[in-house]
């Protein structure tokens, strides 16, 4: 066992050793532009659909190092052009949004920032899902490729996407004339960083990559009344808690085993004072599911328990359920992943590269995708090679994105971004357009 740990250990050291000494002059020459922006970001998050600084220190810097920019697409997105002779074009992609989380890192760099969020309430801010990383890293991709003109050619298209986190900003883009303002791309990529794999490393999921996404509200009508005469009410509490209850039942006995999906309410709200029995109640649910199928099965189970458990309580009024939110899985195109697979072993080391299997968050990047673009998104390992080691080795989680706690470890997760985004796009950017139409773009199996 110890062996075994031990061997695990030494493996990711020296792929890390690997991937840092490897790191080429050209991205030593870029990555104190990079970090800086990096820092500068994760001090100062800020939230969905509000990132007007962040996307305006974006938009100055692509300016500086040469790109046509435009700013404003889509709420505060960013698109930054840079033409270089005939060929393809190829988008690639960064967050630029933060979330309202209060980040306890505990590091020099740690955001103090709070802020009114939509709803009027203060909330403190955190780039905790690592969107500041995503930046740092496509303004070093920028300045090497603007740089080296002399290795590819088309037309690169950087995009900074507003509010990923509440699932709206590809779509805002998209319909602010994302793809006919400006050239559509034959191929977008972008990339997440997290620590389910080691700073250094970067995974391809061919396929499927992560979930749909359904976000639901269900509201329960009961009839109020006094705490202390249930008989002359009905009561939406009690109904429901059977419902959650009975939510549970749609994985563990509906879906076929192993088949993916989840079903999480996330909130429930109703009621005032202990002696009043509410009128009604509200509960929000996240949906999560791999297949077209599935989902339309978990849809619909969740839709028929809502209203039989309303009936079953003698319910005055059927619920109300709403689908208020939602995304497509992120497909990416097989014969895409494949083919990147070989720069990025030429550029990280062949162990550097591996493959994964698709992943439960969801990410509003399928848009993209469904407007026919071929789209290959990756995952870059962002975790302290020493920690994920250990935790492996103990069995427990590091921190996931969305935590508090999320800090990658920005050197080698920086450097590695940067020279991942730098070899897929240098792939893409080769020959003609025409190559692209082999790729279907179908998202959904
Ligand atoms: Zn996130
Ligand atoms: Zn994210």
């Amino acid at each position: 066992m110890i062996r075994s740990i031990l061997t695990v250990f030494l493996a990711l050291s020296s792929a890390l050793v690997c991937a840092q000494t490897q790191a080429p002059k050209e991205v030593e020459a870029v990555y104190p532009d990079a970090h800086a922006l990096y820092l500068d970001l994760h001090e100062h998050p800020e939230l969905s659909a509000h990132e007007t600084q962040t996307a305006a220190k974006l938009a100055e810097r692509f300016r500086s190092i040469g790109y046509e920019v435009t700013e404003h697409v889509g709420g505060t997105g960013v698109v930054a052009i840079l033409k270089n002779g005939a060929g393809p074009t190829i988008m690639l992609r960064t967050e630029l949004d933060a979330l309202p989380v209060e980040e306890k890192t505990g590091l020099p760099y740690a955001s103090k920032v709070h802020t009114k969020d939509d709803a009027g309430r203060d909330v403190a801010v955190m780039h905790a899902c690592g969107h500041d990383l995503h930046m740092g890293a496509i303004l070093g991709t920028a300045e090497i490729m603007a740089r080296s003109k002399n290795t590819w050619h088309g037309t690169l298209m950087l995009i900074g996407q507003p509010a990923e986190e509440a699932i709206g900003g590809a779509k805002a883009m998209i319909h602010d004339g994302l793809f006919t303002r400006f050239p559509k791309p034959d191929a977008a990529v972008a990339l997440h960083v997290g620590n389910e794999l080691p700073a250094g490393m970067v995974s391809i999921t061919p396929g499927i990559y992560n979930t749909n996404s359904d976000s639901i509200r269900i509201t329960l009508y009961g009839k109020g009344g006094h705490g202390a005469a249930p008989h002359t009410t009905v009561d939406p509490i009690v109904m429901a808690a059977r419902t959650i209850l009975s939510l549970q039942t749609i994985v563990s006995r509906e879906i076929k085993p192993g088949e993916m999906a989840v079903v999480t309410v996330g909130y429930i709200q109703a009621g005032t004072k202990n002696n009043i029995i509410p009128d009604h109640a509200e509960m929000g649910l996240t949906v999560r599911t791999y297949k077209q199928d599935v989902r339309k099965q978990v849809l619909a189970a969740i839709n028929r328990i809502a209203k039989a458990e309303a009936a079953a309580a003698g319910a005055p009024q059927e619920p109300l359920v709403e689908r208020y939110e939602g995304t497509d899985a992120v497909y990416n195109d097989p014969a895409l992943a494949e083919r990147l697979r070989t720069p990025l072993e030429a550029a990280l080391g062949k162990n550097n590269v591996v493959t994964a299997p698709p992943i439960t968050p969801s990410e509003d990047f399928s848009y993209f995708v469904e407007q026919g673009v071929p789209g290959f998104y990756f995952s870059l390992g962002g975790a302290d090679p020493e920690k994920y080691a250990q935790a492996k080795a103990s069995g427990e989680q590091l921190p996931s994105n969305h935590s508090p706690l999320f800090a990658p470890d920005v050197d080698p997760a920086l450097h590695t971004g940067i020279v991942a985004e730098v070899a897929v796009l240098r792939n893409l950017l080769q020959g003609s357009a025409d190559q692209f139409k082999k790729f279907g773009a179908t998202p959904q199996p």
